[in-house]
């Protein structure tokens, strides 16, 4: 195989269940939101979008940047993951983590495990003297019930020439399928797919992920 070869594929992953064990939304909103889980559990049910629970949810939110940091400062990611992005690197496969949760709460998460320069794309919170602001950047009418179009992410990398391996676990990966070349599944994403038909690989964690991926890239 050429490295050139090797070179074309991109490599996105979900972050919540998939990088990172926690449900990061679910954790916070447990520990902070008045409302706990009352918005996150109809955005599961399909009555409201991500952007309408996010907003809903943190508006009863009273904590501040510093102590839901605080919070975040015991939570772990998947061990294998450093080893896993520098195989990616060390191959120049593109990777970015695609994610329907908040960009500020991946990048401390990742910052504190020492892992620097990953793309991002996710939704963004902003704290301000007023309380908490929302952008969605990747949002699209293609999937108006998410806050980042999963889909539109992976074609982007497509356009590019790259040969789209997608990761994931949970139902804001359900958009990708169809869409991306090849998709690692687990929990309900893997339950979609199997129920959809569609060909995809099982995986349990990062270490498993790489395993079946390098057999898989080898095999061209
Ligand atoms: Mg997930």
């Amino acid at each position: 195989m050429t490295r050139d070869r090797r070179g074309n594929f991109a490599f996105l992953c979900d972050f919540d269940g998939t990088i990172c064990p926690t449900q990061m939304m679910d954790f916070l909103y447990q520990r902070f939101a008045a409302c706990g889980m009352e918005f996150a559990d109809r955005w599961q049910r399909g009555e409201i979008s991500t952007q309408e629970e996010i907003v809903s949810t943190f508006a009863t939110v009273r904590a501040s940047r510093e102590e839901m940091e605080a919070a975040l400062d015991t939570i772990e990611i998947d061990p294998h993951f450093p080893v896993f992005l520098e195989f990616c690197r060390s191959r120049d496969y593109s990777f970015a983590i695609v994610s329907d949760g908040l960009e500020w709460y991946i990048d401390y998460i990742l910052t504190r495990h020492d892992i620097r320069g990953v793309d991002i794309y996710a939704n963004q919170i902003h704290f301000g003297v007023g309380g908490f602001r929302f952008d969605f950047p990747w949002y699209d009418d293609e999937t108006p019930m998410r806050g980042v179009c999963k889909p539109r992410i992976v074609r982007r990398y497509q356009e590019r020439g790259r040969k789209v391996v997608y990761a994931g676990d949970g139902m804001s990966d359900f958009d990708v399928i169809g869409v991306a070349d090849h998709i690692f599944a687990r929990r309900k994403l893997a339950s979609f797919a199997r129920a959809q038909g569609v060909e995809f690989t099982d995986f349990d964690d990062c270490r498993d992920l790489l395993e079946k991926w390098r057999t898989l890239s080898l095999m061209g």
